[in-house]
């Protein structure tokens, strides 16, 4: 079994997540006492998110590859960064390190096309939805045609990714927002939703939408174990 290295604390919320999905897919695959090989570092969210709000994509693509350093010193063998929008990064910590990075986007969109679905509807926070890094990602390696909110609802959705849910706030009437977000979505042709932010998983799941709903946090799990145990 290969060491996952997990990149975590943006936020915590959705890295314990991570943490039970790792040891429930590992535990379910090879049976008995079975559990994930893995190390965690988990950032202090707060710096983080000051830096994403001031635009220091740089800073944190600094910051980040410093702690991918540190997660191969301590043994990773694949990278997990658990969070969409640091991806935004992604290549300086590829460029930092020797070991893979599991990017989440390829492995959405590939579980995307493997369903036979090509038109995505998408939630994220507003980096994720508005900036190049993501979308153009799944527009242009994966051939999938992303609709992404009007400015509104994207503003909604970021406020409840970062005023709730990253600190552990699950809302209804946040719920019944995100249900008319992705609503809409379907209206304008979306065959699918990706929930392109880590944390979406904690609000809704399947039957908040009538298209199936793809959960980046869940897939990329299950990606990074496809690797883990691969021979
Ligand atoms: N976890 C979130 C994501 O998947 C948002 C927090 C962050 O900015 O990293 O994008």
């Amino acid at each position: 079994m290969r060491r996952i290295g997990l990149l975590g604390g943006m936020s915590w919320e959705s890295s314990a997540t991570y943490y039970r999905l790792l040891n429930e897919e590992t535990r379910s695959r090879l049976g008995g006492l079975h559990s994930a090989d893995c190390v965690l570092r988990s950032v202090d969210f707060a710096g983080i998110e000051a830096l994403q709000r001031a635009g220091a994509w740089d800073d944190l693509g600094d910051l980040l590859a410093a702690e991918a350093r540190g997660l191969e010193a301590g043994g990773a063998e694949l990278l997990v960064l658990c969070t969409n929008t640091m991806h935004k990064v992604a290549a300086q910590l590829e460029a930092a390190t020797s070991i893979t990075l599991v990017h989440i986007a390829d492995a959405t969109a590939e579980a995307v096309r493997a369903a036979g679905l090509t038109r995505v509807g998408l939630l994220a926070t507003a980096y994720t939805m508005e900036q190049a890094f993501y979308v153009d990602r799944l527009r242009d390696r994966h051939g999938l045609d992303v609709l992404v909110p009007g400015a509104p609802d994207r503003a909604e959705v970021h406020r409840i990714i970062y005023d709730e849910l990253c600190v552990g706030v699950i809302d209804d009437a946040s719920r019944d927002s995100y249900r008319a977000v992705m609503a809409r979505l379907v209206d304008r042709g979306a065959e699918a939703i990706l929930l392109g932010c880590t944390e979406i998983g904690l609000l809704v799941g399947d039957g908040d939408a009538t298209v199936p709903l793809f959960d980046t946090t869940e897939i990329h799990a299950r990606r990074a174990v496809d690797l883990a145990l691969e021979p």
